[in-house]
């Protein structure tokens, strides 16, 4: 199981010169590379013509098949042991809550985002459907087997929620559509809501709407970066990428409008550069505008173009989690919260006690994402080892236990309790 990788990136306890954190100066990324003509565009691919028969178990000393999307979808390896179209063992769990669908081409996303396995210059090296992201493998599934499977265990089946990712490729607006259509026709968005990873950059406000209109529950903006300058960098001009952040504010707030309060969020990627201030107010601008926030570790993956970078120190990780929590569940605001020179988290903004208990709950420590069928603050959208091995855990995609609350705490730098 693919969770288990053995992978040259070593987990940070601390950042690189001993920095407990993650900064600017030093997370930059790498420059994409040229990519001969005969790879560009899923060339490869496209020219051999393989039919694809059944589930795809992405493996790139063999020539991969022509798969698309709405016949074909992709999903995390966690979602695909649950689904029981791979064979495999996860890191004390026994399933996902979530299951995860990515839209998939030959020609892969157009996009470059620097911390991303799926990104355009990757096609160089690799066929998009063998790319391994957040992590993982991406089993690419038929749509019709996904929804029979799923339909066939009703109201028993193990997901919580379901989840299409868009990506950046000129049929991913309209696929999307035929994905969740097909999926509403069998399968009743009541027992199974759905969210959809969006990708504001082919997107506009009458394709929010048209989700909405079709049973979407939950509609997300995968923002990463906190900042403008940081978004610039690693997802747009700085990479050769199409991205804007006023494109994505411009969605986010159509989402607002058309989902309402507690239905739309972002997801963003904490250690790439930014400060624990800068985080946490982007943060408290999603909530006060009645969004949610959905916040994972940076790791550099690998055949990215920040996999030469320090995975974010976990003090640094478990301060912002600890904080994002606050802001999204606990009634925190970032005007309370105390910085330091560094823009570090020096005080949490509410009292010893209320704040001990939060700790203790372990709550603010498992993975972020859209609620399942077990409370609002617990995540269906567990993604197991996604942002980090299992080996130190960044994200639990469980309740962590006593000890690793004990664990935590010794990252946060407060091993004792305050009360
Ligand atoms: S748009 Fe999404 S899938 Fe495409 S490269 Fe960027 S992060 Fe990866």
């Amino acid at each position: 199981m693919a969770c288990i990788n053995n992978e040259n990136a070593a987990t940070a306890s601390e950042g690189r010169d001993g920095l407990d954190f993650n900064p600017y100066d030093i997370m930059e990324p790498r420059l994409p590379g040229k990519t001969p003509q005969d790879m560009k565009n899923g060339a490869p691919v496209k020219q051999h013509d393989i039919e694809p028969q059944g589930v795809y178990q992405p493996d790139y000393n063999m020539l991969t098949p022509h798969m698309r999307s709405p016949e074909y979808v992709q999903m995390s390896t966690a979602a695909a042991i649950t689904l029981g179209v791979t064979q495999g063992r996860m890191y004390r769990c026994s399933c996902t809550r979530c299951l995860n669908l990515l839209l998939t081409y030959p020609e892969g996303c157009r996009a470059n985002c620097a911390y991303c396995g799926l990104a355009r210059h990757r096609e160089a090296e690799r066929d998009y459907a063998d790319r391994n992201f957040i992590r993982v493998d991406w089993p690419a599934v038929p749509m019709d087997v996904v929804v029979d499977k799923v339909a066939s265990d009703g109201a028993e089946s193990p997901f919580h929620r379901m989840c299409i990712s868009m990506i950046t490729h000129p049929r991913s607006d309209e696929d999307t559509v035929a994905v969740l259509k097909k999926w509403t026709s069998r399968i009743d968005p009541e027992t199974i809501p759905v969210s959809i990873l969006s990708n504001p950059t082919t997107m506009g406000r009458k394709d929010v709407q048209q989700l909405k209109d079709l049973g979407a529950d939950i509609f997300t903006v995968a923002l990463d970066a906190a900042t403008p300058e940081l978004f610039d960098r690693t997802r747009g001009k700085g990479v050769q990428s199409p991205h804007k952040w006023d494109k994505y504010w411009e969605v986010l707030e159509d989402a607002r409008d058309i989902f309402g309060p507690e239905k739309f969020g972002v997801h963003l990627i904490a250690g790439m550069g930014e400060t624990e201030f800068d985080m946490l107010n982007v943060m408290q601008q999603v909530v006060d505008i009645g969004g949610h926030n959905h916040m994972f570790s940076f790791f550099p993956e690998a055949g990215s173009l920040m996999d030469h970078l320090p995975a974010t120190p976990r003090d640094q990780w478990r301060r912002v989690q600890l904080g994002r929590y606050l802001i999204d569940y606990c009634g925190a605001n970032v005007k309370h919260m105390k910085f330091d020179e560094n823009g570090r988290v020096s005080h949490f903004g509410i009292p010893a006690a209320e704040l001990e208990d939060i700790i203790q709950s372990g709550l603010a420590f498992r993975t972020s994402g859209c609620p399942g069928k077990v409370a609002e603050d617990v995540s269906a959208c567990d993604r197991p080892y996604g942002d980090s091995p299992p080996s130190d855990i960044a994200s639990y995609p469980f309740a962590p236990d006593k000890k690793d609350i004990k664990k935590i705490r010794k990252q946060l730098g407060i091993p004792n309790r305050l009360v």
